[in-house]
């Protein structure tokens, strides 16, 4: 086995890791800056454990089909698993390895008591029927079952799944344990236990860690330019939120097209058009322009919100951004990441802007546990405390170190979970 592919566990293909592979040399790039805790960094490669479940379930024409579902637990070191379970007919073993990895740096960028974790079912929801879909999910939790629990490994909403969701696994798993059992997931609607603010938690989060960006960057927000990509929950949250402090968002793009307006876009009547016609091409009064020019466009702060890979080799270096915070998961690819940290651009890195939403589920599982909710300004507050004691830590160790503010992250989560790893040590 040649060195690169040396921690590649048995059941990946070694030519192709897929996402694994890059959470590996992420991992690699890290460890010259993690001193005496080199010698745990193995931990952070292998996966704690790694479940997979056949899904069997009888379809609405009476045959019955079967499903791969998955749950991996990256790393339990700091606490029980969290990480959200994605519905996609692409899903595979490795792309749920890396995810919950990234889990893990996650929770730990924002000082979260949790490890990482995330689950899988490689299907496309969208051609079964709700009541397929809903025997699908309850099966998968019947599944998993084993190795989730309150305390054990808490799961949330991703990728084609949704509050809906989360009520039919909390009641699956309740039926199961014979008693209610609302802090098994998070992301539930809020008559069985949702925390307020969780809808608009990830928005927020990229927004509070933008103004502290903005701050060190001495760009004033009064007037500043925002280009958002994505226009849905996350991309629209901060686009309402930056507006509100004075800036304006001059262009938004989304999957139907992009709008522009060099004085601001009506961010509101834009986030009502959108809902209304499903996207944000053939706004009356505003300039549409091509999706290639949106990435050229002059601006203060970039928010990608879309999707993985946007921002890469093609259009990295026609990027004229001071500050990109990732909304997304995984918006860079890293050549781009290279081309925009030669250019000087600052990136606020996806594990630490849009960890807002896993800590307002933190915040959703505390309340369960505690039977006792809170208002909606106390969980703003609270997640504003953490968004920016996570940033504050980040940017020092990127200035102590002079590194990106992304192999910051990295080093700060990295050392957060082996230092809990050595002070746990090994079993037995
Ligand atoms: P969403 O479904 O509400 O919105 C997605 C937006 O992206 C829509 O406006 C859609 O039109 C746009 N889009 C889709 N394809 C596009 C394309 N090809 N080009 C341009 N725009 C396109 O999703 P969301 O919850 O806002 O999530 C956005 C991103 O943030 C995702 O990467 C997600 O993984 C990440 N994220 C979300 C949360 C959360 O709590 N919602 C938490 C962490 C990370």
């Amino acid at each position: 086995m040649s060195k690169e592919n040396q921690y590649l566990p048995s059941y990946l293909d070694a030519k192709d890791p897929g996402p694994w592979g890059i959470f590996l040399e992420q991992v690699e790039r890290v460890t010259p800056y993690l001193g005496d805790l080199k010698k745990w960094v193995e931990t952070l490669k292998h996966p704690e454990r790694s479940l997979i479940v056949d899904i069997p379930v009888r379809l609405d024409d009476g045959t019955v089909a079967h499903f791969e579902g998955y749950r991996v637990q990256h790393s339990l070191n700091c606490g029980p698993g969290k990480g959200g379970v994605r519905y996609h007919q692409d899903v595979t073993l490795s792309e749920v390895m890396a995810l919950s990895a990234w889990m893990s740096v996650k929770t730990a960028v924002v000082g979260l008591p949790y490890g990482g974790a995330k689950g899988g079912i490689r299907f496309n929801p969208r051609n079964y029927s709700k009541a397929e879909v809903e025997r699908i999910t309850r099966r998968y939790i019947n599944e998993i079952s084993t190795v989730i629990g309150v305390d054990k490994d808490i799961p949330g909403p991703d990728v084609n799944t949704n509050a809906q969701t989360m009520a039919w696994m909390m009641d699956t798993y309740s039926m199961n344990a014979g008693k209610d059992c609302p802090g098994i997931v998070t992301g539930k609607p809020i008559a069985i236990g949702g925390s307020l603010g969780r809808v608009e938690a990830t928005g927020r989060g990229v927004f509070i860690v933008g103004v502290a960006a903005a701050r060190d960057a001495g760009i004033d927000l009064n007037g500043a330019r925002i280009c958002i990509q994505g226009f849905g929950n996350v991309g629209g949250t901060a686009a309402r939120l930056f507006c509100e402090l004075g800036a304006k968002v001059i262009a938004v793009q989304d999957h139907t097209g992009t709008v522009y307006n060099p004085d601001g876009l009506p961010v509101n009547a834009l986030i009502e058009y959108a809902n209304e016609h499903g996207g944000v091409a053939g706004k009356p009064n505003v300039q549409a322009i091509s999706n290639d020019e949106f990435w050229e466009l002059e601006t203060e702060i970039l928010i990608p919100a879309a999707l993985e890979g946007q921002i890469n080799k093609n259009n990295a270096a026609k990027i004229n951004a001071r500050i990109i915070v990732e909304g997304a998961n995984g918006p860079t690819t890293p050549e781009a990441d290279d081309i925009l940290n030669d250019k000087g651009v600052m990136i606020v890195p996806d594990v630490l802007a849009n960890a807002g939403g896993v800590t307002v589920s933190y915040f959703e599982w505390v309340q369960n546990s505690a039977n006792f909710y809170w208002s909606e300004e106390e969980i703003n507050q609270r997640l504003e405390t953490i968004m920016d004691n996570a940033y504050n830590t980040v940017s020092a160790t990127a200035s102590e170190h002079k590194v990106s503010l992304r192999t910051a992250a990295f080093i700060t989560a990295c050392t957060r979970i082996l230092q809990v790893r050595e002070q746990r040590g090994l079993y037995p």
